[in-house]
């Protein structure tokens, strides 16, 4: 089978990092997530750690130029080779003029994108309750506002920068993980 190259994006609480996980899984290529890696810096407070974790507390996008150098530095490893889940990057247009400048350095072409759709009332019920469930200290009220916002103003652009590239897949986000995961393996078939 060729190389698998998907991206998953949606706005926060549609479901993207279990749908991108399980896809990994059932793929065998690894998720990359530009949010788990970044928690993981700031959990380990190194350099990108500390220019992340203001910006993620508050709910705003990171610097470009340091999910740009985290990502490079992921997708450019060895376990990548064979494809990857991209899970909630990019997020900005500059991010994905970024991706595509790599991909082509790796002689490679995204084949999916991939978006889930659910309405912000849902959105902002599902963040609310995660935030019981999980402890993340981005998932308070406010913070959920600014992301919401964030995602508004500067990722849902790539909707239309994707399309353009005939590369976009919509699924709606509603229903079980599994009913959504069924929808998403459908778009990828397509
Ligand atoms: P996520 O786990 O994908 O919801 O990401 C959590 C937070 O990490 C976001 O609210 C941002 O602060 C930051 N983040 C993750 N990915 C990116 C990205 N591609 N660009 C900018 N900030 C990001």
């Amino acid at each position: 089978m060729s190389a698998r190259r998907l991206l998953i994006f949606g706005p926060p609480g549609a479901g993207k990092g279990t749908q991108a996980r399980r896809l990994a899984d059932r793929l065998g290529v690894p998720q990359v997530s530009t949010g788990d890696m970044l928690r993981a810096s700031v959990a380990a407070d190194t350099e990108v750690g500390r220019r992340a974790r203001a910006h993620m507390d508050a709910g705003e996008l990171v610097p470009d130029e340091v999910v740009i150098g985290v990502t490079e530095e992921r997708l450019e490893q060895r376990d990548a080779q064979q494809g990857f889940i991209l899970d909630g990057f990019p997020r900005t247009v500059a991010q994905a003029e970024a991706l595509d400048a790599l991909l082509r350095k790796l002689n490679a072409r995204l084949e999916r994108c991939i978006t889930i759709s659910v309405g912000e009332d849902e959105l902002v019920q599902r963040l609310l309750k995660r935030a019981h469930l999980e402890r993340r200290s981005d998932d308070n009220e406010q913070a959920i506002r600014v992301r919401m916002a964030e995602y508004r103003e500067k990722t849902a652009p790539l909707l239309d920068y994707y399309r353009a590239r005939e590369v976009l897949a919509e699924v709606d986000g509603r229903g079980s993980v599994e009913e959504v995961a069924q929808r998403i393996e459908e778009a990828i078939c397509a």
